[in-house]
């Protein structure tokens, strides 16, 4: 197959992809080579960075609104694109159709967002105990941003923070996931227009770093950069966040989830499988929200497990550009690999597995496509632990309420979960500071495809990041408290004399 006119369509032209040498770049469609994408060195990124740094300090003077300019003509841009830049996700993330478009209107959603924002970067102003004084908090542009991304949300999560970073007066550097190039290649270029569009947008303001993690942690560990926004793995986070720290930078960890749902008594079974299915076998199991552990009230098990276990039998899987596929493709073949492992640690350890094999739609042979796995199991077992990134849903019976909520907050990640019951008492239960601990906490929906508007991120190893809607711009700011003596004395705080004659 090819796709070179779905690419240009998205701005990567042939010339931008090389024969041979640098980063391979790939669809997890069919493993079909895409070109070959030229890494910056280190020197290179040096320079990037001192260009970044160099931006940043005009761009700090611009007022906050005419930065909100920008990205409003950058969101108006990446509309314009919708269609070809969400066909590119799914060419090189392999999402379905309409998730490579929900992404895209994610960037967009969150550009609108941030336009708003800057005119709202409000401080503070508190009662001061000195007479004739002023007391106040401003938040001040922090500096260059450096922002790592996986390549699960290629497009969005760099939007989440380059918008946000933008309107707070920062300038940003940007590594996509080394298997996600050409999404950063296309959705960089259009910020680079609307930048070189206009005169109060400093050059260097905004870029493009391509590489592995030799490139991220180049930035990680750079004095340069007082925020590291980093999404990911724990794995990478716990290095990330470790090399951070050692020189006092301020880091904004996005890491893995092992995300629960308990369906009670009460609940809406049908709407229970609807998004118990997409939560967990939707995006392949490839969201840090996916859906991996279920927990299920006895008295309802018998009812829901056999209608979960016949959609999973017969979900439409294969090519994800086409517009009747609910399942694309795992991203290559180690998540493959990953996944069948885990497998086997569940059978060996007494579990019944449905599904999970290794399924070749036509013509696709070069992909890694796999029938969802529904996982059957009497209690917890090791690999529940840990987060898996493929379509594995553990599914186990409860008695009671706070016995499934122990269960699902007893694993080490923490960021999202659900509850699905029309009960009150089971539903204020689940929500209250006895309840789950994770960042996100449904009712009624699955623990995937969070909106924009409130703060996402979560708890323990997921990194304690929030990003997005609410006050999450804050952590692209640094905040200063300032106090004005308008009064002519020089009264002290706290009433502390010293008098110098
Ligand atoms: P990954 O950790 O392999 O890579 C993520 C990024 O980190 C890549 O750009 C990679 O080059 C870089 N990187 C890796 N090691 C590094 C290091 N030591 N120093 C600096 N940079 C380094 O993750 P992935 O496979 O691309 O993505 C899947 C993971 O991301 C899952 O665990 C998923 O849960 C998580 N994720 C989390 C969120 C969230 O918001 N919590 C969102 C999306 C993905």
């Amino acid at each position: 197959m090819n796709y070179s006119s779905l690419l240009a369509a998205a701005g990567v032209e042939a010339q931008a992809l090389g024969a041979s040498g640098g980063l391979l770049a790939a669809t997890p469609i069919n493993g079909a080579t895409l070109g070959h994408v030229q890494t910056d060195s280190a020197p290179r990124i040096e320079e990037k960075i001192a260009a970044a740094s160099a931006a940043f300090t005009a761009w700090r003077g611009v007022p906050g609104p005419q930065r909100g300019e920008l990205v409003r003509q950058f969101g108006t841009l990446v509309r314009a694109h919708k269609s070809a830049l969400a066909q590119l996700i799914t060419l090189e993330a392999g999402k379905i159709a309409s998730e490579g478009l929900g992404e895209v209107q994610e960037v967009i959603d969150i550009c609108e967002y941030a336009v708003g924002l800057s005119r709202q970067l409000h401080g503070l102003t508190l009662p001061s105990e000195r007479a004739g004084h002023h007391l106040l908090e401003r938040w001040q542009p922090l500096g260059p941003v450096g922002i790592i991304s996986a390549f699960n949300f290629p497009m969005a999560v760099w939007a989440w923070n380059a918008s946000l970073a933008l309107v707070c007066g920062d300038s940003i550097l940007w590594k996509p996931s080394e298997k996600t190039p050409l999404c950063g290649i296309a959705l960089h270029r259009l910020l680079e227009q609307v930048i070189a569009a206009n005169e109060f947008a400093p050059r260097g303001l905004s870029q493009l770093i391509i590489g592995g993690r030799d490139a991220g942690a180049q930035l990680a560990a750079h004095s340069a950069l007082p925020l590291i926004s980093a999404t990911g793995s724990t794995a990478m986070g716990r290095t990330v966040a470790q090399v951070v720290a050692a020189r006092f930078g301020r880091s904004l960890l996005e890491l893995g989830g092992n995300n629960a749902a308990v369906v009670t008594a009460s609940a809406d079974l049908a709407l229970t499988l609807r998004a118990v299915v997409f939560a967990a076998a939707g995006t392949s199991g490839q969201r840090c929200t996916s859906l991996r552990r279920l927990f299920v009230q006895r008295a309802v098990y018998a009812q829901l497990v056999p209608q979960l276990r016949r959609v999973y039998a017969t979900l439409s899987i294969g090519d994800p550009l086409s517009a009747d596929t609910l399942m694309g493709p795992l991203i290559d073949a180690e998540a493959f690999n990953r996944m069948q492992a885990a497998l086997v640690q569940a059978r060996t350890a007494g579990a019944t597995v449905h599904g999970g094999e290794r399924v070749f739609p036509t013509d696709l042979d070069g992909g890694y496509y796999v029938r969802p796995a529904l996982v059957e199991l009497q209690s917890p077992i090791e690999v529940m632990q840990q987060e898996t990134f493929a379509p594995i849903l553990y599914v186990l019976p409860y008695e009671r309420l706070d016995q499934a909520i122990a269960a699902q907050n007893a694993v080490r990640q923490g960021l999202s979960s659900a509850i699905f019951s029309n009960d009150l008492r089971e539903t204020e239960t689940f929500l209250s500071a006895a309840g789950s601990d994770c960042g996100i906490a449904n009712v009624n929906c699955g623990t995937s495809g969070a909106e924009i508007g409130g703060a996402f991120g979560g708890e323990k190893e997921t990194g304690g990041g929030r990003e997005a809607g609410s006050d999450c711009w804050k952590a692209y700011m640094r905040r200063q408290t300032q106090s004005v003596n308008y009064s002519g004395a020089l009264p002290l705080a706290q009433g502390v004399r010293f008098d110098i004659g």
